[in-house]
């Protein structure tokens, strides 16, 4: 859907970007990371023409960007950032309603959509829509600032370290709102994060920068499980690389199929991270799992995890 073909970007002499591939497919979740400086965000602005490349050809569907004008690329294209960039003076009706309205959206079009979009952020939507911004926690803004982007069904959502700014615990449940959105919209989205665990958790491919270069590009599972060089490993983190593969793994996946030992079941999303976490606490070293239909579906020992290698 997107293609990023031998890409250059140079500032004032400096390049920032250098030989850059890149290919995103409809409905990925691709999560840029990288030091701070790497070109993330250069890279982000450059699918909707915030900035421009000066080397090589980026791709929007098989057509050249630079084919697209500027004006419809950023309706196609929502875009959420740190700051959120609510407009203060306006309810968070109008405020979403930014884009539907420069589209000539009737208003019971927009009212309708306004509504969806508050409940798939969970927020009331008959409590929320009156309400201005300084009336919202951080969270809220956020929220709002997604959800304006959304508004008029983009085909890519791109997002710049669009929860930066929340405290852990807001971070988290909004973090698990946006898989949930991506998996409910199967819109494609790029995220630019320097948060490890936020990528681990949210992307279904992660793009490593260092330099304007892409280190590795891959799944979660294969930048843990197979780090191209020592950079990709000191960033994963060089310490808890086990830990982190295993909270990508389902304990279900593992179990042996036997009859429930004594003590207690976990739930079927337990993740083997989780299942060596509860056995640590409890000491045990086997544990009962449920399916999803809620029945016993076989027992994980603690011995199997470790044994497995990763
Ligand atoms: P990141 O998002 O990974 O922190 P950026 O893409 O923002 O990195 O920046 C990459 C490099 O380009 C940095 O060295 C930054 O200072 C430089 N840069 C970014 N924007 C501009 C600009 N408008 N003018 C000059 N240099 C810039």
């Amino acid at each position: 859907m997107i293609e990023f073909i031998q890409i250059g970007k140079s500032y004032s002499g400096t390049r920032v970007i250098d030989g850059l591939n890149l290919s995103i497919a409809r409905g990925e979740f691709v999560v840029i990371i990288g030091p701070s400086g790497s070109g993330k965000s250069t890279l982000l602005k450059m699918i909707n023409r915030m900035e421009d490349h000066d080397e090589g050809k980026i791709l929007l569907g098989g057509e050249e960007i630079y084919k697209f004008k500027v004006r419809e690329l950023r309706l196609r294209m929502g875009y959420a950032i740190q700051s959120v960039g609510l407009f203060p003076h306006w309810s968070v009706e109008r405020n979403i309603a930014t884009v539907p309205q420069m589209l000539g959206w009737s208003k019971d079009k927009i009212a309708q959509r306004v509504t969806e979009l508050l409940q798939l952020f969970q927020l009331d939507p008959e409590q929320y829509r009156g309400r201005y911004p300084h009336q919202l926690s951080g969270g809220q803004q956020q929220r709002i600032g997604v959800a304006r982007a959304l508004a008029a069904d983009p085909d890519v959502l791109l997002m710049d370290e669009p929860f930066g700014a929340l405290d852990p615990a807001t971070r988290s449940a909004l973090q698990l709102e946006m898989k949930r959105v991506h998996q409910v919209s199967g819109k494609t989205i790029v995220m630019v994060t320097h948060d490890i665990d936020e990528a681990l958790l949210l992307a279904t491919k992660i793009v490593l920068l260092d330099q304007g270069r892409v280190v590795q590009q891959g799944s979660p599972l294969q930048l843990l499980a197979a780090p191209a060089n020592d950079f990709v490993v000191d960033f994963v983190g060089r310490s808890d690389r086990g830990i982190k593969l295993l909270s990508l793994k389902p304990a279900v996946a593992l179990a042996r199929a036997q009859a429930a030992v004594a003590g207690p079941s976990l739930p079927p999303e337990t993740t083997l991270r989780e299942a060596v976490s509860f056995m640590t606490v409890h000491h045990i070293a086997q544990v009962n799992v449920l399916d999803s239909a809620g029945q016993h579906a076989g027992v994980v020992h603690a011995a199997d995890i470790f044994a497995q290698g990763t």
